[in-house]
């Protein structure tokens, strides 16, 4: 059996790395991996830390690409290595350009495809913009539904998917962060290097942003609330900002200069994740931040109005907060006063899976 795993961006590389570990060691299958690069700088740092080389580099990022020059260049070049590799079974992963497009060139083939964390909605065609609509076409087109939830498959169900093709597994990002926590590097210079700047007596918040739907005053909104919060004395602020201008402009123009808030490039996941641990918060608009943290034990503030990852929220480890300086600096103080309220909302166990979906989706797949 041939298996052909196609990812392009950060979080996609991430939560895709274990599949390749593990498929990897089936001697029953061929397996290779082709990235498209939609992110090229934060994929290859996902690559170097998991140690995988990829079959098949499509290099296809460009800055200020529109995202229909992107569909178009991903149909094109994919096209190619389907028809050299000749898989039997295409997995791809989420909601990105890259993922509806590799799964709408594996359907013309007819090429199998497995989704792998399928199922996730919120049903509002604009939020998140364009992801919400790529893993709805991604789900229409897939053969084989690996969701990490029950209300995931619930999704599937209600929208027709014939039950016996969905299987919930829990999402690969929980075996990517229990491999990650094990193999940080502490003598890393950046590691050490931020290690020194955080105070054993003050309250870390991490904090991240790069949603589509959050630029422009959202964003304004969001760095209002952060500036607040570092007037405390007993908090310090990490906030690894986007490469992406919109994020980067605003961020600086309002956050720069501020002694306990630092402003710094996007880390790699090594990194990040050592940082997510020493934090006693997360301000976050990012869906994997959302999915660690329960396992880290962090509570997490969603800078979101509408969220497709409604479990832990319903569980009490995360709260939607949308971008609403008031809402986010009550919330926040809320958390950094109260350790009641704070320890209730980290008790609960992830709901987003155990470690081990990447073995449940490769024993399917050799039970094919
Ligand atoms: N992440 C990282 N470095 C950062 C910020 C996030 O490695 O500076 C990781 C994080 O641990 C998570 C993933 O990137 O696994 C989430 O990616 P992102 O927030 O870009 O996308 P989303 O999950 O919202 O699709």
């Amino acid at each position: 059996k041939k298996v052909l795993i196609v990812f392009g961006t950060r979080p996609e590389a991430i939560k895709m790395a274990p599949l390749v570990k593990e498929l990897s060691k089936q001697k029953e299958f061929t397996t290779k991996v082709c990235v498209t690069a939609q992110h090229r700088e934060m994929l290859d740092q996902v690559l170097d830390f998991f140690k995988i080389i990829p079959d098949y580099d499509l290099d296809l990022m460009k800055t200020n690409q529109s995202l229909n020059k992107l569909s178009a260049r991903i149909l094109n070049s994919i096209d190619s290595v389907l028809d050299d590799f000749k898989p039997n079974l295409v997995l791809i992963h989420g909601d990105t350009t890259t993922s509806s497009m590799v799964a709408l060139a594996s359907f013309h083939k007819g090429i199998k495809i497995g989704h792998v964390e399928a199922g996730l909605r919120t049903y509002n065609k604009f939020s998140p913009f364009p992801e919400e609509i790529n893993r709805q076409i991604t789900g229409r087109l897939a053969d084989i539904h690996f969701t990490p939830t029950k209300q995931s498959a619930k999704n599937l169900l209600n929208e027709g998917i014939c039950e016996n093709t969905i299987h919930i597994t829990g999402n690969t990002v929980i075996d990517a962060l229990f491999w990650g926590l094990k193999n940080i590097n502490k003598n890393r210079k950046d590691i050490k290097s931020l290690n020194s700047f955080i105070l054993k007596d003050k309250k870390l918040i991490v904090v991240t942003g790069h949603r589509r739907e959050n630029f422009g005053a959202n964003f304004i909104e969001f760095c209002a609330a952060l500036k607040e919060l570092s007037f405390r004395e007993d908090v310090q602020i990490i906030y690894p900002v986007h490469l992406n201008p919109n994020v980067q402009e605003t961020v600086y123009k309002i956050l720069s200069n501020i002694s306990n808030l630092l402003l710094i490039s996007p880390l790699d996941y090594e990194a990040f994740i050592w940082l997510l641990n020493k934090s006693y918060l997360i301000i976050t608009d990012s869906g994997g931040v959302q999915e660690e943290a329960p396992s880290l034990k962090k509570p997490v503030l969603v800078t979101r109005e509408v969220t497709e990852r409604r479990e832990a929220i319903d569980q009490g480890t995360v709260k939607l907060v949308g971008a609403n300086k008031k809402k986010i600096v009550k919330e926040a103080t809320l958390l950094l006063d109260n350790k009641e309220v704070y320890n209730t909302m980290i008790g609960n166990k992830n709901p987003y899976g155990d470690g081990k979906a990447a073995t449940k989706i490769v024993n399917f797949i050799k039970g094919e």
